[in-house]
């Protein structure tokens, strides 16, 4: 199927209660190609009003899915992960004309995102409360758990499909009803994935989709209403903020995946042919459009020139260009206002005195691309070691010792992820110690696992997507206290 045929079919209105509706005021808007700046659907853009109508079929449909066998959700999420996988081509090609990474990487994060509908759904009938005698030996204590109830999930434009099944996946399988809220940059994903999810089986009000371009008018009442019970939100720091104070009314249950500021350290024992290989994934995977995305390269000073001569080279070599193309190694970024950013992240830290080995320029010709781009010589506390830089750019600082590196490492607002190279078993464990961090790689530039606790610490966020820990997110605990059955 050429790819027009495939955004030809894509649903493109909202979908609430089981049936695919236009907006209330019947607008809609476009969703571009970043790699050509044209548009390639126009989507229902979702005012307020749709908003408390998908809540109303989450809310409706909460105590029948609340009441379904552990092992019907099961079946559902499994028939889903089926899905996904039988659409794998048709969703990757959708993921990269929407937003913009190569065809084979969308491919990647089709199999990953699909991997939580499977995890969730065998976690589905595995998960068990607990039953124990106080330790006065008196009463019983018994411990089960409760679907939290209609949840608000709010998901970035980078991972338009992982995102969502990271959210979806264990609603469902805690029994949860749903209002996904897409980016409006990414939407077409979402809403294809939910043709999915009725086709597996959910029923009629269980997940709900609703795109909209004005997101605190749609989630700003939601997030006050009464019927609504918890909110996961992955995106910006700030956004992520201001929905935890809105929060605060209702007091819901919160999980939160913000941004990240992924220090990426190789030590002087490090194998370094390993080291710029996962350099190379931590930075340019998803043309570095990701919260995981290695944002300052520490390297110890008697390695970094050999490190930053070794990553040039490998940048310089990387194809750039529609990721719709088979040649295509990164693709460009989301919009305008992303390039225009990370480039003047780039020039700020050149006025500053740094030094640019490669990239840097914006060439001409449409689309938002921007080449992978290498620093050295930053000046400390300079914006680019502070700031997400969300794009393809590697910025090189040395350090001396391994107390240095892990100071500096830990001077941010942000601790999602570190990655660390080091052969030496001891120093390893020290890092996982002192570096403050969710989670933490070594020897390696990816982390993310379906079955791993996914989160952050600090301004990073609150609460943990995927492993045993991501069920919980929508989970209440019920304690039952019974009296001694010994007592007469
Ligand atoms: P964003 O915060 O602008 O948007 C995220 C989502 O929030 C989108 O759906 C958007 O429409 C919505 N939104 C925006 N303003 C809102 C408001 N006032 N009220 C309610 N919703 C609102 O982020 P983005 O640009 O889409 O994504 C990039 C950010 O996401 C980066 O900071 C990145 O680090 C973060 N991210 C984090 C993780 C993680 O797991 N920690 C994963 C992916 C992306």
């Amino acid at each position: 199927m050429s790819v027009l045929t495939i955004l030809d079919s894509v649903p493109t209105r909202l979908f609430i209660g089981g049936q695919w509706v236009q907006a209330s005021d019947s607008a809609t808007f476009p969703v571009v190609n970043p790699a050509t700046g044209k548009v390639i659907a126009e989507v229902a853009d979702a005012t307020a009003a749709d908003g408390e109508a998908a809540l109303t079929a989450a809310a409706n449909a909460q105590k029948a899915w609340a009441a379904t066998s552990p092992r019907e959700r099961a079946n559902i999420l499994a028939k889903a992960f089926d899905l996904v996988i039988e659409h794998r081509d048709e969703l990757a090609a959708i993921i990269t004309a929407e937003m913009g990474k190569p065809f084979a990487e969308s491919v990647a994060e089709v199999n990953y995102g699909a991997e939580f509908l499977r995890w969730f759904a065998e976690e589905t009938t595995h998960f068990a409360g607990r039953y124990s005698v106080a330790p006065d030996g008196r009463n019983r204590l018994m411990v089960h758990h409760r679907p939290v109830g209609p949840s608000l999930l709010i998901t970035p434009w980078n991972f338009p499909l992982a995102m969502a099944t990271r959210k979806v996946a264990p609603a469902l399988a805690a029994g949860c009803t749903s209002v996904l809220k897409p980016a409006a940059l990414t939407p077409l994903t979402a809403l294809r994935f939910a043709e999915l999810l009725q086709d597996a089986g959910v029923p009629a009000g269980v997940v709900n989709v609703v795109p909209t371009t004005q997101p605190g008018e749609l989630t700003g009442p939601l997030l006050r209403d009464e019927r609504l019970r918890k909110v996961s939100f992955t995106g910006s720091t700030a956004v992520g903020r201001a929905i935890i104070r809105d929060s605060a009314e209702q007091v819901l249950r919160v999980s939160m995946e913000l941004g990240g500021n992924a220090p990426f350290l190789v030590f002087e024992d490090a194998d370094l042919d390993a080291a710029i290989e996962g350099a190379m994934v931590a930075k340019l995977r998803n043309g570095g459009e990701a919260c995981v995305a290695a944002n300052r390269f520490l390297i110890h000073e008697s390695i970094a020139e050999q490190f930053t001569s070794r990553l040039v080279k490998r940048m310089n070599e990387v194809t750039m260009g529609d990721g719709a193309q088979p040649e295509t190694q990164l693709g460009p970024l989301i919009d305008e206002k992303s390039r225009t950013k990370v480039h003047s992240l780039v020039e700020s830290a050149v006025l500053a005195g740094a030094t640019l080995r490669t990239g840097g320029e914006i060439l001409p010709g449409e689309g938002y691309f921007y080449p992978a781009t290498v620093l050295t010589d930053i000046p400390a506390g300079a914006q680019i070691l502070r700031e997400e830089i969300f794009g393809p750019v590697a910025p090189i600082t040395t350090f001396r010792s391994e107390e240095e590196a892990v100071s500096l490492a830990n001077n941010s607002e942000y601790g999602l992820v570190c990655f660390a190279y080091t052969k030496d078993l001891n120093r390893t464990l020290r890092l996982a110690e002192s570096l403050e961090t969710g989670m933490l790689g070594i020897n390696t530039g990816v982390v993310s696992n379906p079955a791993a606790p996914f989160g952050g610490v600090k301004q990073s966020g609150l609460g943990r997507e995927g492993g045993a820990e991501g069920i919980l997110e929508y989970l209440e605990t019920v304690y039952v206290g019974i009296s001694d059955p010994n007592e007469r």
